[in-house]
């Protein structure tokens, strides 16, 4: 009998290229005592570095609070939560330490069981642009079609104010599809909207592949009635309860958006009409919109209901 804990190795931080460090000493933003309260400062950044289109996008999307900062924790959680309960599908973060601390934290205590990727930089990898060339070589390292069907990358708040081109990054690697996002706290209000961030990313890429050619039928076969797709996280039998409410009207629930799977991407672009549960996707809707499906908004709730 001992008293030493054993510890589960297998679900921490994965570091991916360089050397692990705990809290970069030359971390070139939060070094300065900037950090998530110091939207204004690093979305200048991220205008002079070639990022305000998308910043607009955001502004346009999801409208922010009283303040610039982050309306709730590190909204990047919302994205790496749904990456990470999707079947197949790696998640590398590219940010500062202690961010990615937070997050890993944050997404073992909610019961991640697999590991994080973690692409580490100082203030030199970021300014020559060395960041970008070792997550670059990260993700061909990963992309086995073996285990993955895609790896996701997400920029936190300083290489987004850096601009790290997440969206040169090859489609694809040996049949692995590879999604570069840019989910920093100035831009993002909350995880909610951190979600359609990545839900609308993927829409968007396997709208491209529904597009190009044939894709994977859908776990079950393809419905005989007319489906609707669900858009919003819910309690597992709630599309269960959905589906007996659709059923006399000749209608059956589609997939739930954000997926558990890639391939229910295709199936959720093939819908007859899309349910918009939550108010928050507005990504997720642009694609369904873009692939000619028309959206049913949800009741209002709250104050306006
Ligand atoms: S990535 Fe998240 S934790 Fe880090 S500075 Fe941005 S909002 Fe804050």
């Amino acid at each position: 009998m001992t008293n030493e804990a054993t510890y589960d190795e297998t679900a921490e931080v994965e570091v991916i290229r360089g050397e692990p460090r705990v809290d970069p000493p030359d971390a070139p933003v939060l070094a300065d005592g900037l950090g998530c309260h110091s939207g204004s400062e690093m979305e200048k950044a991220a205008r002079l570095s070639g990022n305000s289109e998308m910043l607009d996008q955001f502004a346009k999307d999801y409208p922010k609070g009283p303040h610039d900062q982050p309306q709730s924790m590190c909204p990047a959680f919302g994205s790496l939560r749904v990456g990470l309960r999707m079947k197949r599908v790696a998640t590398v973060l590219s940010g500062s330490a202690c961010c990615v601390y937070g997050l890993t934290f944050v997404s073992h205590f909610y019961g991640a069981r697999r590991s994080v990727g973690y692409v580490p930089f100082n203030s030199e990898t970021l300014v020559t642009g060395k960041l970008y060339e070792d997550i670059r070589e990260s993700v061909h390292e990963m992309a086995d079609p073996e285990r993955f069907d895609a790896i996701v990358v997400t920029n936190l708040c300083v290489p987004t104010a850096s601009g790290v081109p997440l969206r040169l990054l090859p489609k694809e690697i040996n049949g692995v599809r590879i999604v570069g996002i840019d989910v920093p706290g100035f831009g993002i209000p909350t995880h909610a909207e951190a979600k359609d961030v990545l839900a609308g990313a993927m829409l968007n890429y396997a709208r491209e592949e529904i597009k190009a050619g044939p894709v994977r039928a859908p776990a079950g076969g393809k419905s005989d009635r007319p489906t609707v797709a669900l858009l919003g996280e819910m309690f597992p039998a709630d599309p269960m309860m959905i589906g007996a409410m659709l059923a006399p009207m000749g209608l059956a629930a589609g997939p739930v958006v954000p997926c558990r799977e890639w391939r229910e991407l295709y199936a959720a672009l093939d819908c007859g009409v899309v349910a918009a549960i939550h108010p928050f996707y507005t990504a997720a809707i642009r694609e369904f919109e873009a692939a000619g499906r028309p959206i049913v908004g949800s009741a209002p709730v709250g104050h306006d209901g």
